[in-house]
This record gives C-alpha cells, structure tokens and sequence, in this order.
C-alpha cells in the first residue's frame, strides 16, 4: 500500500494527476529531474529558509514560554496512515504551533495551507494540545485558519481515492500551471 504523505496530499490538491503521477511514476525510462541537496546548497535555499524560520519563531512566540523547539520535526498518524516532515514544531507551556517556511507569500489557494493543515491534524493526534499553525515567508507571517484542517482533511481522502484508480484524474487548473511541471513530458493532459 503506498505510503501517503502531506506533500503527495498538498501535490494532490495543486494537481491530482501530479499526485498520481508521483506514485505510478513514468516508469524506468525517464525520471523526473528533482531538487536535490546539490542544488539546494547552490541556491543557498537552507539559509533562506533559515532566516524566515529564525523571524517566524521570534514574532510567534512573543509572550510564550517555550519548551522546545525542533526543526524537521516528522508526525506520523497510524489513524489516518499519513507522515510528513513540519519545519518547524514549537513546543509552549500553553499551546503547540507548526510553521512551515516558503519562499515567497502564499497565494490565496496555495497547497501550503493544506499541508499546514495537515501537520496540525497530526501534531494533535500526536498528543499536542493547542495547536496554532502558520506559513512564513520571507518578510511575512500568515495564520493558518482551522478551516483548512477541514480541507486538508477532504483533499487526504480524495488523495487515496486517486491513487488506487488505473488512470491520472484530469487536472484542476488552467493548463498554464502545466508549464513548469516536472511530470509534462509523460502527463496525457497539458
Ligand atoms: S502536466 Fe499539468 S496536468 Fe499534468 S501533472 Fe503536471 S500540472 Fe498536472
């Protein structure tokens, strides 16, 4: 059974034919280029990231008593059979609070809010309590609300529906999203 992660979900709810590509894959005869560690570095992405956590951290936790902090802190839910690996987990004397870092503002439907929805599901079935989520980016904050834990949750389901079908469900977004898509070569839809 293949394992279902906050990214394949977040992908889902971008493209659902980008999800099921991810798991049925094109096969041996061509792999999709990825972000590796190599390029990461070159782009200095792990500083940049760095810095939005480190201002994050400073404006939210303002007035709290934190415990511990971790950074690529993995939640797993045996219940909903779902991992992933949040940023960053704050641990306060009164509340939880994830933050997951990108590297520019959200836009209104963005995926990154389904995956924040998504951690704070799982750092509550995780046993945190008072769970407060967020998206950082550079020069900006924005809260997650709990309605999109709703979302998150809706999108997980349709996900595995996804992925046990034979064929790629047809996108959801106009075909310009199709142009930077690592998939576009092997995709029956762009
Ligand atoms: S090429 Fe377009 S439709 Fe196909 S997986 Fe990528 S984004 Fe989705």
């Amino acid at each position: 059974m293949t394992r279902i992660t906050v990214k394949l979900v977040s992908n889902h709810y971008w493209c659902p034919a980008l999800a099921w590509l991810k798991v049925h894959g094109p096969g041996v005869a061509w792999r999709p280029p990825h972000f590796t560690p190599e390029h990461a570095e070159l782009v200095g992405y792990g500083d940049i990231i760095s810095q939005v956590l480190d201002e994050a951290l400073r404006r939210i936790t303002r007035g709290c008593s934190v415990l511990r902090m971790t950074r690529e802190k993995w939640l797993y839910s045996s219940a909903l059979k779902l991992s992933g690996s949040v940023d960053l987990l704050v641990e306060c004397t009164d509340k939880t609070i994830v933050v997951e870092a990108k590297l520019r503002r959200p836009r209104r439907d963005d995926p990154a809010y389904i995956q924040v929805g998504l951690y704070m599901i799982l750092a509550e079935h995780n046993g945190y309590r008072n769970v407060e989520g967020y998206v950082a980016y550079p020069d900006g904050l924005i809260v997650v609300e709990e309605a999109w834990k709703t979302h998150a949750l809706k999108e997980l389901r349709y996900t595995v529906k996804t992925i046990g079908m034979n064929h790629p469900p047809p996108p959801r977004r106009p075909s310009s999203a199709c142009r930077t898509c690592i998939f576009r070569r092997v995709c029956p839809y762009p």
